[in-house]
């Protein structure tokens, strides 16, 4: 009997690897398997590649090259972005917004850091922002895209902020720097990411979400910001992040973040047609849901809430019958808290945990959704 074939809606957790990023990787893994740091021809000739790929990503988001450090991850560059730079200013203070990933989140409460509200639509309120701003900060982070509800935020007008204060430390004789940083994991697939456009000091982007290889990614940091090491052993990545270079993985990630890049308009459309069919039927069919974010929402992201039900079970029973989807992140899934995101945006406790998340990717497509709504439809009402 042939398999039924599974529908995958749970993209902003992980890709597949396209086939440009397989190839990019393969000679890697044997003829170019060597240690770019060594001394030797065949580690000279690894030196080089590795520069050149380093380039390339710069030239993708407008950077030079030094300002890109390879990591294991968003995870591992959030961490870095904000212990490595709040470790270089001890008495400083560092804001975040409410609805982060727990990637910044976390280290963040190891250290001084104040939480930005949102709205109820997740995005941050830039007056209260503005005045959260003290002499002691030193770095604010929010995230590009949010991973649960989508909603995308006005990084720009925050960078304007930035600017202004900077100005003014200036004038106040404050000699505190003050950067921004913005975790791009879920933006990258979608949104430019040309850094001067941007305006941050530093982003962190993930392969494992753009078709490339997991366990890779990078932190751009601006020329001149003050950033030590997390990661400490032989100095590589210009000594802020020690370990060899896993050139497969960045070889991968290059060409993922190629791909990313200059597909980011295209991509968008054809997502947003799907979301856009996806929430209109999911209200006429479930009059009781509703739909999380607001308008300036990433095109792949669908969280919906549907009163009175359990997103466990419902997840499982959508799962026992071929459609994968998430409850919040799948970060989150082994904690029993209802989601901070959901409940900074005004979620009830209860809501939170009737909450779903869809989301899309290259191989969605309008027939899986038709399926995935009557399919929704049968579980809701089963339960
Ligand atoms: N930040 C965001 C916004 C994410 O969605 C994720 C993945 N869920 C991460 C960080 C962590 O990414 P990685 O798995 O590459 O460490």
């Amino acid at each position: 009997m042939k398999k039924r074939k599974r529908i995958y809606l749970d993209y902003a957790a992980a890709t597949p690897v396209s086939k440009e990023a397989l190839e990019a990787m393969r000679p890697y893994f044997s003829d170019k398997f060597y240690n770019p740091s060594a001394g030797y021809l065949s580690s000279r000739q690894a030196r080089i590649e590795l520069a050149e790929l380093r380039s390339d990503i710069a030239s993708i988001l407008g950077a030079r090259p030094a300002e890109i450090i390879f990591t294991s991850g968003a995870t591992e560059a959030n961490n870095l972005a904000v212990v490595g730079v709040l470790n270089e200013f001890p008495e400083a203070n560092i804001l975040i917004s409410s609805i982060e990933h727990e990637s910044v989140l976390s280290p963040a409460q190891t250290v001084h850091s104040k939480e930005i509200p949102v709205d109820n639509n997740g995005i941050v309120d830039l007056d209260k922002l503005e005045n959260l701003i003290d002499e002691h900060t030193v770095l604010i982070s929010v995230g590009f895209i949010n991973n649960e509800i989508g909603s995308i935020q006005p990084v720009k007008d925050i960078s304007k902020i930035v600017q202004s204060k900077r100005q003014k430390r200036i004038r106040d004789n404050n000699n505190r720097p003050l950067y921004l940083h913005t975790d791009a994991a879920q933006a990258t697939n979608y949104l430019d990411l040309h850094i001067n456009r941007l305006g941050v000091d530093l982003a962190t982007i993930s392969s494992g979400k753009i078709y490339g290889p997991k366990g890779v990614g990078c932190l751009y940091v601006k020329a001149g910001t003050k950033i030590g090491p997390i990661v400490r052993g032989g100095g590589q990545e210009f000594g802020i992040r020690s370990g060899t270079e896993n050139l497969a993985a960045i070889s991968g990630f290059t060409a993922a973040l190629k791909i990313a890049q200059s597909s980011h308009a295209k991509e968008s459309v054809k997502v947003l047609n799907i979301r856009n069919y996806f929430e209109t039927r999911i209200v006429e069919i479930l009059p009781k849901a509703v739909i999380n974010g607001g308008k300036k929402r990433a095109p792949h992201i669908i969280s919906i809430t549907i009163p009175g039900s359990d997103n466990e079970l419902l997840m499982m029973k959508l799962d026992e019958r071929g459609v994968e989807c998430a409850t919040g992140s799948a970060c989150m899934a082994s904690s029993d808290e209802p989601s901070k995101t959901l409940t900074s945006i005004g979620l009830s406790h209860q809501d939170a945990r009737s909450t779903l998340r869809f989301s899309l990717g290259k191989d969605s497509s309008m027939k899986d959704i038709i399926k995935t709504l009557a399919i929704l439809k049968a579980a809701v009402e089963d339960s």
